[in-house]
């Protein structure tokens, strides 16, 4: 690889020290004219193209900010991205809207009031660094690190983030909010190493899909959902949709099996015995590449029988054979999981359960099967080992309220734990709470509802001012390397994490200014790409935003290669034999076995225009911000409720109010929210407020009179699963009456 100074560096990339007060001079840019977009109003002259990457949602898809001037006035999808080839969803379109967002934080602020009393002092950066420091120095000092408790997003826990977490020593890591699926990744980490397979979609026949809906909320929104639409149209593929609710992937399905929460499992493992009985299996794979016999297996299977499945789902046992028998006959084809399979108490053996549909047909790794994540290996961006392997993420605040945790110092980059973890209620008591969270914290672009409760809160940069590098999964099965990069000057005095560790480092000295030797961000990024031994042409990736070896072809079963990530080398459906499970089980969730005449269960939803974190984007909001309790038409008769009617739903920790809605979309015995609304902070948008400001949007808050919606999280108890220590989000059980 050719290695260049930064002085080549900056040269190629067009930057020079007025980088920022330049911004149609910065790295490649390109113009309009290239992919033929008319992006705006404005003549093209004034239109220039930087490309970089969203950071919206852990898809990373790459994208072109569009600049006029010095603002900029457009995002959409790079047309070189290996990925998303050019497309973005509308939450990356509304990253405009977070730049400009009139509720904005612009500087640091310090709390003068009490907590939450919302009154703030406007502080230098010096000012702030020197305070934190000296706290952080005050923990290193004491020798209990772990005592400085640190937030954030897995994807963006890399880089400088991780550097300065690692050289610090071992502080406590909690990696998020409701977005975060514990039980799956823990349950294909033991299976076969690594967090989630890769679906290649582009090359399946059929999909099946367990409690996800990736048309709304796939993990890899763009990159997943364009191929299977692909295969769809070119394969004629078929898409089957096992969820308790007519959601928009199992609207558009070939077929919807509306099945009762957390009975998955069952389902699936009749599924595989179906499959083995029939002689449909791949024998070969199962017994050089598992940690069973087919024999095994066959005898394991035997006791699920499409009948009893069908007893505990309240599904159709001629239906669930016939779907097995398909899935089976009609290869290359993959099963898909979300949360509505995984977030549940027995969420970790579900997932493990529907796992065994892809492993028994042997279509693992394989053209058009799930395979194993192509990235290439960046230094500082494999994901970071937490700490707290004892500590359950979602217990972590109720361990706190019990004075079973200290806390000296708790530190939130764009999270939200006051809103997004369940029990609201309790996270927001000991936020409050001085004595159990003497110092708090948070980084973030608006006042969110902890940032609100915060000592501190720092202006934190969006993703079209800042640095990153990406080697996410690819879909195209060639593995890709994608640099973010600036397209306009932090707003205010914004700051990326990075230069904020940088900093810190500096300040606390020693081995942790030495692992963090640079001025600033840019430079880091620089010595990166410079390593990057794998990648000829750094120049290519400054101007096309992505690296990838255009004559590659996809390698298929690199396992035959090494083996799995594994003890054993092979795909452990029963365990290695230092922890020994046995193959997946079906435990069913007792509280659900008997419902009472007005209880249901709570399925909290995701919509993809809201995000919990992106409430306050006008575009967004405006698309959705209303919610309501969705139940079945048959439920709605028996307990006498109507549409429109206001219903309370009461949990063992609390009760709400809000509207019911029916339909027969929705399995009898479940009460559906969607997610993302009810801020009670988070800025006018989010709290539907009209107001006037600079921008004249804000006094057209037309859906003011519709109020924001409700936030289920207050009536969902923590609810964990300990194999998995994942959070059952869809096990509450909830009696609703008219209110
Ligand atoms: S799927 Fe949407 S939010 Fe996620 S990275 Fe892509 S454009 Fe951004």
């Amino acid at each position: 690889m050719k290695k260049f100074s930064r002085r080549e560096f900056l040269r190629i990339s067009g930057i020079g020290t007025a980088a920022f007060s330049v911004p149609a001079a910065f790295a490649g840019i390109i113009p309009i004219d290239v992919h033929g977009r008319n992006v705006a109003i404005f003549n093209s002259k004034f239109r220039k193209g930087i490309h970089t990457i969203c950071d919206l949602c852990p898809a990373r898809c790459g994208v072109i900010g569009f600049l006029r001037y010095e603002d900029i006035v457009a995002i959409q999808g790079n047309p070189n991205h290996l990925n998303n080839q050019g497309k973005i969803c509308a939450r990356g379109i509304a990253g405009v809207n977070q730049v400009y967002d009139t509720d904005r934080i612009l500087h640091p602020l310090k709390r003068i009031g009490k907590r939450g009393e919302h009154k703030w002092q406007p502080i230098s950066w010096e000012q702030a660094l020197a305070e934190m420091s000296r706290r952080l120095q005050q923990i290193k000092n004491s020798k209990n690190e772990n005592q400085f408790v640190f937030q954030a997003d897995p994807h963006r826990l890399r880089g400088l983030t991780k550097r300065f977490l690692q050289a610090f020593g071992k502080p406590t890591l909690l990696t998020g909010g409701s977005y975060q699926d514990f039980n799956r990744q823990s349950a294909n980490q033991r299976m076969w190493g690594v967090d989630r397979g890769i679906a290649d979609a582009a090359n399946s026949q059929y999909f099946l899909i367990f409690g996800g809906n990736p048309f709304e909320t796939h993990p890899d929104f763009v990159q997943f959902n364009q191929r299977l639409i692909q295969a769809r149209l070119n394969k004629r593929a078929k898409l089957v949709t096992v969820d308790p609710r007519l959601s928009n992937t199992a609207g558009s399905s070939d077929e919807w099996l509306p099945i009762k929460p957390g009975t998955d499992a069952i389902v699936a493992l009749a599924m595989a015995n179906v499959i083995v009985q029939n002689q449909l299996f791949d024998e070969q794979f199962i017994n050089r590449w598992t940690d069973v016999t087919v024999n095994q297996l066959k005898s394991y299977l035997a006791q699920f029988t499409v009948e009893k499945a069908a007893e505990q789902s309240l599904l159709d046992a001629s239906k669930i054979e016939r779907i097995a028998l398909e899935f089976a006959r009609k290869q290359p084809g993959v099963t898909l999981t979300g949360g509505g399979l995984t977030n549940h108490i027995n969420g970790f053996e579900n997932e493990r359960a529907v796992m065994l549909l892809n492993i028994v047909v042997g279509n693992i790794d394989r053209r058009g099967g799930i395979c194993l994540p192509r990235s290439f290996p960046i230094p500082d961006f494999a994901p970071l080992e937490l700490s707290n392997s004892t500590m359950t993420d979602f217990e972590f605040f109720e361990t706190v309220s019990k004075n079973q945790q200290r806390v000296d110092f708790y530190f939130a980059y764009k999270n939200n734990p006051v809103y997004e973890y369940p029990n609201c209620e309790l996270t927001r008591a000991v936020f409050k709470n001085e004595q159990q969270m003497p110092y708090i914290v948070v980084m973030d672009t608006v006042m969110s509802e902890t940032a609100a409760l915060a000592d501190l809160v720092l202006p934190a940069a969006t993703f079209v001012e800042s640095w990153d590098l990406d080697s996410s999964p690819s879909y195209e099965m060639r593995p890709f390397v994608a640099l973010a990069q600036p397209v306009i000057q932090p707003q205010g005095e914004a700051r990326a994490l990075g230069d904020v560790c940088l900093q810190l480092a500096h300040r606390l000295g020693g081995a942790m200014r030495n692992r963090l030797n640079w001025e600033i961000s840019e430079a880091y990024f620089h010595s990166v790409i410079n390593r990057l031994d794998f990648v000829p042409d750094d120049e290519g990736l400054i101007k096309q935003g992505i690296w990838y070896d255009r004559e590659a072809d996809p390698v298929y079963e690199s396992y035959k290669n090494g083996g799995f990530q594994t003890k054993s080398g092979r795909f452990e459906l029963a365990g290695s034999s230092a922890e020994k499970r046995g193959l997946a089980a079906y435990r069913p969730i007792q509280e659900h076995i008997q419902l009472q005449k007005d209880e249901l269960i709570l399925l909290p939803y995701k919509v993809n225009v809201m995000r919990n974190d992106l409430a306050n984007l006008k575009w967004l909001a405006e698309i959705h911000h209303t919610n309501a309790a969705i139940i079945n038409t048959k439920t709605g008769r028996r307990l006498k409720i109507k549409t429109g009617d206001y219903v309370i739903l009461e949990s063992k920790i609390g009760k709400m109010i809000l509207k019911a809605h029916l339909t027969e979309g929705i399995q009898p015995q479940v009460v559906a929210i969607s997610e993302g609304l009810g801020h009670w902070e988070y800025g006018n948008v989010a709290r539907s407020k009209r107001f006037k400001s600079e921008d004249p949007d804000t006094n057209f808050l037309w859906w003011e009179k519709q109020g924001n919606g409700t936030h289920p999280y207050f009536i969902i108890p923590v609810a964990i699963d300990k194999s998995g220590k994942g959070q059952g989000w869809n096990d509450t059980k909830v009696r609703l009456y008219k209110a």
